[in-house]
């Protein structure tokens, strides 16, 4: 290979590009980046970055994509940060005529995973290879480390591993949170389950607050501390520790910045997708549900608010026991929270036997210990649970997490009945409850669900007794 040819490429400047192209810099990688330019869209985004950020670094700028290609070593390895969609298929098409062949492309967009299976096997019938990679951590993890979730043609994994691992977080034992996915789309698929779990987080924390601050009436700085005191223990997690920092943030024109914030949340539709394949794959994933339409009842805050008028909530406000109930929060939000995860896991589970993806639950639990947003020493204890030798049913049923939910059941169904005593939504913390609750009926009501679909519908059904396994269709009105 051509000494000066560079060891990676790395096309879209914009914020990940950016800092992952310096984050690769910074580990001995030599990088080629590249940047269209399109006349009216932004201009000069190569060479603002390479006289900016990257000036006096191992980074080559190019505004030609042929110069851009030809200036990386055999066989190329070229990343793609670029919008997800459209602007990834129209970039390969631009890209094959330069390739040679075994060159290998990386998408590390939000990409969707089917579009990543389509394009796996479109590059595989090309002679190249192809990855899909989830990258979550945002502007902090692409410049410092991220969690990385490759998947894809698996042939690229020893070529692109050494430089994949480099850039990724490492989490507290110092192994990379970057490991192989599987085939097609599994990375992408894994990282929008991971986008969803990040939804039902925030959501559950939502909660705990709101909880707090409604029916204990703690002040900002009294709930900062309890989850920073949260955060020294079980639930230790990024999110538990921004949410104690935004609570302790002044603002500049007086007050606490959290109660002048708007309540109306956002949202980009990677929830929205998590729940869109569970319902493919006929998996129940209600506490990310219950997260992504809070999100979009939270945005409908007219009528919210006329709604409130008519609707006056009443409170009978009892006395509480401030540290007896702060347990019980707590009970509830890690309870919630336990379910959630095992309801993203079964997803997982579930599409990695429908897809014959062979995923590997303990490593994808380990890759997401550090770098992305849902970051937690919790996520440990699920990597043990799946990796040990009785892999369990569900991730419930695990004999430390029983163990866990047995001690949190009281004080999690208490808080719930008061919560719903005082008008007070905790839709999520319920959603789980709910599910728990199914989860752990032999016996649920769908008798008659069933029985209603044979009488409209003639849809049949099984019997219970000794000719289970046979279908039935009753004449329920006695007519001909
Ligand atoms: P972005 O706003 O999603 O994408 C902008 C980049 O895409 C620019 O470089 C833009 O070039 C390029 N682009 C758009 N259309 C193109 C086309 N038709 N052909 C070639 N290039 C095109 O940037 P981002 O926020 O850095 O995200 C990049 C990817 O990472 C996205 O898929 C995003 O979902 C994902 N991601 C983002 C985050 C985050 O925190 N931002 C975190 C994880 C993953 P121009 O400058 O010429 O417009």
């Amino acid at each position: 290979a051509n000494q000066n040819k560079t060891d990676i490429g790395l096309i879209g400047l914009a914020v990940m590009g950016e800092n992952l192209a310096l984050n690769m810099e910074s580990k001995g990688w030599h990088v080629s980046v590249y940047n269209r330019t399109v006349p009216g869209v932004e201009e000069g985004v190569v060479e603002r970055f390479i006289n900016g950020r990257a000036k006096g670094k191992n980074i080559e700028g190019f505004t030609d994509i042929k110069a851009f290609v030809e200036s990386i070593a055999l066989p190329r390895k070229i990343m793609m940060m670029v919008r997800a969609g459209k602007p990834v298929d129209e970039l390969m098409e631009q890209l094959f005529p330069l390739l040679s062949p075994g060159d290998i492309l990386i998408d590390g967009g939000n990409s969707n995973y089917e579009d990543t299976n389509r394009r796996v096997k479109l590059a595989e019938s090309k002679g190249f290879l192809f990855v899909g990679s989830g990258v979550s951590g945002g502007e902090e993890g692409a410049l410092n480390g991220a969690s990385i979730m490759p998947g894809g043609s698996e042939k690229a994994w020893q070529e692109v591993k050494p430089i994949l691992q480099s850039i990724a977080a490492k989490a507290l034992d110092g192994s990379p949170c970057c490991e192989w996915v599987g085939p097609a789309g599994s990375g992408h698929f894994v990282k929008m389950i991971h986008n969803g779990i990040e939804y039902g987080d925030m959501q559950l924390i939502a909660e705990a607050y709101w909880v707090m601050k409604n029916l204990l009436d703690l002040n900002n700085e009294e709930m900062a501390d309890v989850f920073e005191y949260w955060n020294e223990g079980k639930l230790r997690s990024y999110l538990i520790e921004i949410t104690s920092n935004i609570l302790r943030h002044k603002d500049k024109a007086g007050g606490y910045l959290i109660d002048k914030i708007l309540d109306t949340a956002g949202q980009k539709g990677t929830g929205k997708w998590s729940v869109i394949n569970a319902m493919e794959l006929g998996m129940p994933l209600g506490l990310i549900a219950t997260a992504v339409f809070e999100r979009s009842l939270s945005a409908q805050k007219d009528l919210r608010h006329l709604a409130s008028k008519q609707f006056p909530h009443s409170h009978i406000m009892p006395v509480y026991n401030k540290v007896e109930f702060v347990k019980e929060i707590f009970s509830a939000l890690y309870a919630s929270k336990l379910v959630s995860y095992a309801q993203g896991f079964a997803v997982l589970q579930r599409a990695s036997d429908t897809f014959d993806w062979q995923l590997n639950l303990a490593s994808i639990a380990r890759m997401w210990r550090g770098g992305c947003i849902i970051r937690s020493i919790f996520l440990n204890d699920i990597a043990a649970a799946f990796e040990a030798a009785n892999k369990p049913e569900h991730l419930l049923l695990a004999p430390y997490f029983q163990q866990e939910i047995k001690t949190l059941i009281p004080g999690w169904k208490n808080l719930v009945a008061e919560a719903m005593k005082e008008e007070l939504p905790v839709p999520a913390f319920s959603s789980a409850l709910n599910y728990f609750y199914s989860l752990t009926s032999a016996d649920l009501p769908a008798n008659l669900v069933q029985a209603q679909r044979d009488y409209f519908g003639a849809h049949t059904f099984e019997r219970k007794d000794e000719l289970r396994g046979q279908f039935f269709h009753e004449n329920w009105t006695g007519h001909g």
